[in-house]
């Protein structure tokens, strides 16, 4: 009698294998017959018998598979092959992988699965549907173990042929790399998981997208749904950013929704498989879902999530006003709250690898890629978790594409802490020892509120998702009398910004837009490219000021240090300074550069002359107010009408705290407090260096008192006093600013929304107090 092995380590005899088919219908399954089934196939066939809309599906059971591999005869070649095999080898890893998977793609399927496979295909649809095979490990969905996406799923399959290749490629897809070391790492026989795979008719889905039933960090009633045209793989794999609401279960109303520039779509490519294609321009910027779609999902993803007892991450699609429930599967981690949801303690019992400071938040699970030098970054992939030293703008093309980012410098006002929040990839900076503790191919989860990355996998929240909640929520229209604006570095982020609802960019950091030429703009100008470089700045201010329609946007002029210009085209002709933080940036730069700062004056005149007027032009690092008069004539005699246009300064250097009543009678409409850099040098306290971080406090009391004056002069002249440093992110320093007078806060993206409440409280408190008194007297 042959011995099989199911999912599970449960034994069983050749006579039980015959009582598990090798098709089974969805219909058919439950929730207990995981084994058979996969996760996948089993949450299908609970749904279906709970009267959720899931499109028609049959499975090809783990007990098929198990009969492919005995009657093959690869049981024992396949688990031979990694009897020894080191998991943290990656080189043996894939070696392992790969010859595994030829073994099982070679091997032939017998006749009888063959044709029950064909059978069921027939009986679907006449044997002409279009249909997703997807695989479904026995292991996958489990609350305790995601291995959702670690087998492959095949879309767009059309004909018996390509049904059976693509069973035995999901077949296959059970020994990735990927696959086989997350079993290894979650402790699971790998001569124990099986695979079945589920054969679903493939939903033509005009838009698409994925929910989650509950909050899922917070684990409150707040349902998310993402959505997109096409295919929902295009929200999946993350090529398209998705429109984002928020449905909350208490009031049954959406309370947020914030609609993207949806460029890209995935749609069925002919008989096989998909592409992506252009999303037309009219549909770009159109709302993907109707409030009472939003709210039918809702209560499907709520219908689920009773059921199961726990929060669901669902995969839906729509065709024709027809709803499709795709996939359903347990939220793995909700946040710190999650045991008040029922979930485990995984974190608590998690082993944490390192920690630093939590720069942008969010929690996502990967595999380490460490980048010793920039040249690497091409072997960054989609998904990974990037671990460096500390980014530089030509890391941005990678940074965009993993889960997260992990330095080992750095803190809270970092390259990397800065681009991270405004991609809304959760960041780990200043662990001092990543590079070293972490290894190339552990898979690792990054929690960016708390700043520590466990081992393993103990999360499934999306980066993006995570984001998405906390930016969407800042989307009530609470009115402040303190305008809330909100800081852009990247154009990229110009309408996640916009969606915050913010009153206006109080910083756009256009050193990030250069950097990202990866030319130095003395390159540009020594090789008689100044209108390419004009004109990219003038594109990517645009960008913003569009996002941003009757606002008041403030464009700083460039302030990068001669470090982060070292790795680019030019860079080599950059001095090297001994504390570039201290060295020749900011306006001390450019007024020593006219041909420099003169580019970037003359993409301004044309913003201007296109009737940008509500673009203002910010000095970074002045220290005296000469600086700021200097800047002002060099504009005048570069044309600029400057008693018309708003120009303003950074408040980042002690001096021109001290001296700001100097300024304000030399011209300028505004003043912005620059936090990062004036903490750092009222207290000697170089920002980015994590051995000092501890002692780089915001509220020092000498910072505070610089602050503290500097806002009352500004008000006794009536200019505008705000701030851009990162210290306004925080809703305890908003309140103390609001408390002391300022004009307008602004912050980062992800902290709009508290910043924004903060604010309406303390305004309110004010006035409830004054009101009181008045009572009183
Ligand atoms: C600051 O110094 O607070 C600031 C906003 O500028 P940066 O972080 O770009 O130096
Ligand atoms: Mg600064």
């Amino acid at each position: 009698m042959i011995i099989i092995k199911q999912g599970g380590g449960k034994i069983i005899s050749g006579a039980s294998m015959k009582e598990v088919p090798n098709i089974l219908w969805l219909e058919e399954i439950r929730k207990e017959d995981i084994s058979s089934v996969g996760g996948k196939g089993a949450s299908l066939g609970e749904m279906a018998s709970i009267g959720l809309p899931v499109p028609k599906a049959f499975v090809v059971t783990a007990q098929a598979f198990r009969r492919f591999l005995v009657e093959t005869n690869l049981e024992k070649k396949l688990f031979s092959a990694y009897d020894k095999l080191d998991v943290e080898n990656n080189e043996a890893l894939e070696k392992a992988a790969d010859t595994a998977k030829a073994m099982v793609l070679k091997a032939k399927m017998s006749q009888k699965i063959r044709d029950e496979i064909r059978a069921a295909y027939k009986k679907m649809d006449g044997g002409t549907l279009i249909v997703a095979v997807r695989s479904s490990a026995t292991a996958e969905d489990l609350p305790d173990a995601s291995f959702a996406g670690q087998q492959e799923t095949y879309l767009n399959i059309r004909g018996e042929a390509a049904l059976i290749e693509a069973v035995q490629k999901c077949w296959a897809s059970l020994y990735g790399a990927r696959a086989i070391y997350y079993r290894a790492k979650q402790g699971f026989d790998d001569n124990t998981v099986n695979i079945a795979v589920v054969v679903q008719q493939l939903v033509p889905s005009e838009k698409a997208g994925v929910m989650f039933t509950s909050h899922p960090i917070t684990g409150e009633p707040l349902t998310i749904i993402e959505g997109s045209w096409g295919l929902g793989e295009a929200v999946v794999s993350g090529s398209v950013s998705p429109d984002k609401y928020v449905f909350d279960q208490r009031s049954e109303k959406v309370v947020d929704t914030l609609v993207s520039n949806k460029k890209v779509e995935i749609i069925a490519d002919g008989d096989h498989g998909t592409k992506l294609v252009d999303v037309s321009p009219a549909r770009q910027d159109a709302q993907v879902l109707g409030s009472e779609e939003i709210a039918k999902l809702a209560m499907y993803g709520k219908i689920a999530e009773d059921h199961y007892g726990i929060p669901q991450d669902v995969e839906w699609g729509i065709v024709a006003g027809t709803f499709y429930i795709l996939q359903s599967r347990p939220i793995t981690t909700i946040g710190n709250n999650k045991e008040a949801k029922g979930m485990t303690g995984q974190k608590q019992s998690a082993k944490i690898l390192v920690q630093g400071q939590g720069a942008a938040p969010g929690i996502a699970s990967g595999k380490v890629v460490i980048i010793r030098d920039v040249k690497d970054t091409g072997s960054v992939k989609e998904g990974d978790i990037l671990v460096t030293r500390m980014t530089n703008p030509d890391m941005v093309p990678a940074m965009r594409k993993v889960a997260a980012i992990v330095t080992d410098e750095g803190g809270m006002t970092c390259h990397a802490a800065i681009v991270s929040r405004e991609l809304g990839t959760p960041a780990v900076v200043g662990t001092k020892t990543a590079t070293n503790v972490l290894k190339n191919g552990q898979i690792v989860t990054v929690d960016g509120e708390m700043g520590l990355i466990y081992e393993g996998i103990i999360a499934q929240a999306a980066p993006a998702q995570a984001a998405a909640a906390q930016v969407t929520s800042g989307h009530a229209p609470i009115i402040t009398a303190t305008s809330v604006k909100v800081n852009v570095s990247i154009p990229e982020a110009a309408a996640r910004a916009a969606a915050t609802g913010a009153d206006g960019v109080g910083l756009l950091r256009i050193e990030h837009l250069i950097l990202g030429l990866n030319k130095t703009p003395g390159w540009f100008i020594a090789n008689n490219k100044e209108e390419e470089f004009v004109r990219e700045l003038h594109d990517g201010i645009k960008i913003v000021l569009d996002a941003f329609p009757g606002k008041t946007v403030w464009v700083r002029t460039l302030d990068a240090p001669t470090d982060e210009f070292r790795n680019m085209k030019g860079g080599e002709n950059e001095p090297h300074e001994h504390n570039p933080m201290l060295g020749w940036r900011g306006i001390r730069r450019d007024l020593q550069s006219p041909d420099q700062f003169r580019l970037q004056v003359e993409a301004f005149k044309q913003l201007w002359k296109e009737g940008y007027e509500h673009l203002g032009i910010m000095f970074p690092m002045v220290s005296h107010p000469d600086q700021f008069i200097q800047g002002k004539e060099m504009m005048r005699g570069w044309g600029v009408d400057v008693e018309k246009v708003i120009l303003g300064i950074m408040i980042e250097i002690p001096s021109s705290a001290i001296m700001i009543e100097d300024f304000i009678r030399a011209g300028i409409k505004f003043a912005s407090f620059g936090t990062n850099d004036l903490i750092q040098y009222t207290l000697a306290i170089d920002r980015n260096n994590e051995n000092v971080a501890d002692m780089y406090n915001p509220q020092h009391p000498a910072v505070l008192s610089l602050i503290h004056n500097a806002i009352q002069t500004c008000r006794a002249y009536n200019v505008e006093c705000s701030i851009c440093g990162q210290a306004g992110s925080d809703p305890k320093m908003a309140i103390w600013l609001v408390e002391h007078g300022i004009t307008s806060i602004s912050a980062n993206i992800d902290a709009i929304a508290k910043i924004r409440e903060a604010v309406a409280r303390t305004e309110k408190r004010i006035i409830l107090e004054a009101a009181r008194n008045r009572d009183a007297e």
